[in-house]
């Protein structure tokens, strides 16, 4: 079992809503410092152990910066990811660039940051040769292919999967470094996503150590940086238990002193994001239509463009009715938005308290891959964000988007003074 609680009373949330209006996501600071730290508790036994955020999760530098201070570095898949990386003062080995089907700009600006260069394809040594780009630090990515038997909805089987390379063409990129001369070699995985079991996640940590293994007898390497992705899983529903992190690190260690004999001072990396910002990100909306068809539906302010991951996977996000916690959940609704989409609902067929024309609705577990999967289908704009820091105050640490930043793209006579004329009144 977990529980959702909120981060703050509700008459605070209630002060949130009055004073910056409905939606917004709130990101509870206190909650993020103490999962991070949590982790870097359980993996301490690895004295380089380092984490990862991934920036997709939640690209707020707000957030990032501090991350940052607590010894936190960035994961990162495209241009805009390694500039808020860079902005917030990260550089150097504190970077993994993940690349997937990445642009070649892409790669010289993680050259340019000294980032940790994450290689997905064999091709890519290609692309190094031909943009010169010797790599101080680099790290390939493995794809199990069919030897994995699991895997699961979000990224599927492995040998479906278009992330890695096969394990032949990973000895082969690591016969290229090693002729380059870097002496900094990495390998990385992600084969899970939203993993609440521990096995699936040691599978992967054992998986990864065998294949240390393997490279130091085939090539004589020792890799300096082992990366298991992310992946940890967070209860969404409340019947789910929590990952006990104490608990993989310490399975993570015997695995360790089991295989890894004289890799001491290999680094082990996570990159999580989902576990350190996701339970601890509530998106705060407003009913503001009731509808009484075949179904009973209430409609928010809010929408799949805050909060797609129902409408795209399909995934609970619990619900709490502010100041009706203890009432009892006599009705069952559909909570919706108002995009043009039917899958635009937060919840289906859910049992909730009687909800009234003005009550705040909590969705908890926003915080990662929430905010940051919005989109502006619908001409939607995105909403704010919150933080809510350790010391009780809060900043508006994103501001609403207006009418103005979406037609900033589109040169049309009398659209600008338009959209100003709404933005102006707001
Ligand atoms: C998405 C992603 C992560 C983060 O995954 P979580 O499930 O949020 O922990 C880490 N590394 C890579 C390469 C990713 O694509």
């Amino acid at each position: 079992m977990s529980v959702k609680t909120l981060p703050c009373s509700d008459e605070k949330i209630r002060e949130l809503a009055a004073t910056y209006g409905t939606p917004f996501h709130l990101y509870d600071e206190k909650g993020i410092v103490n999962c991070v730290k949590s982790i870097q508790k359980a993996f301490a036994w690895n004295p380089n152990f380092h984490e990862y955020f991934a920036v997709k999760a939640t690209p707020n530098p707000w957030l990032m910066k501090i991350l940052k201070g607590l010894n936190v570095g960035a994961d990162c898949s495209s241009m805009a990811e390694l500039v808020l990386s860079e902005t917030v003062g990260l550089r150097g080995d504190d970077i993994v660039m993940s690349s997937n089907d990445t642009p070649d700009a892409e790669f010289l600006k993680a050259q340019e940051l000294g980032a940790i260069i994450n290689l997905d394809d064999i091709s890519n040594l290609d692309d190094m040769e031909r943009l010169h780009i010797v790599p101080e630090k680099i790290c390939f990515r493995f794809n199990p292919g069919p030897e994995l038997a699991r895997g699961n909805a979000i990224i599927g089987k492995p040998e479906e999967a278009k992330y890695g390379m096969t394990r032949e063409q990973l000895m082969q990129g690591i016969a290229w470094a090693k002729e380059k001369g870097i002496s900094y070699i990495g390998i990385h995985t992600m084969v899970i996503s939203c993993e609440l079991a521990l096995e699936g996640l040691l599978g992967t940590i054992s998986m990864m150590f065998d294949l240390a293994n393997e490279i130091r007898d085939r090539l004589g390497v020792t890799v300096s940086f082992i990366d298991f992705g992310g992946g940890i899983g967070i209860p969404y529903r409340l019947e789910e238990e929590p990952v006990d992190i104490a608990a993989l690190g310490e399975e993570a260690r015997k695995l360790f002193e089991e295989k890894m004999k004289g890799f001491e001072h290999t680094r082990i990396s996570f990159e999580c994001g989902r576990v350190i910002t996701g339970p601890y990100g509530y998106l705060v909306a407003k009913a503001i239509h009731y509808k009484h068809i075949y179904r009973e539906y209430i409609g928010l302010d809010a929408c799949m463009a805050d909060l797609m991951r129902p409408a795209m996977y399909g995934s609970y996000h619990h619900i709490t009715v502010v100041g009706k916690e203890n009432e009892p959940a006599t009705e069952v609704y559909d909570v919706t938005g108002s995009l043009c989409e039917n899958n635009d609902k937060f919840a289906i067929q859910r049992k909730l308290p009687k909800i009234d024309m003005g009550d705040l609705l909590v969705i908890h577990d926003a915080g990662a891959h929430g905010h940051s999967m919005g989109f502006n289908y619908n001409g939607k704009l995105r909403h704010q964000e919150l933080l809510l820091r350790e010391d009780g105050s809060v900043m508006q640490i994103r501001r609403n988007e207006t009418l103005a930043d979406l037609f900033a793209t589109l040169d049309f006579p009398g659209l600008k003074e338009n959209a100003a004329k709404i933005d102006n009144a707001k």
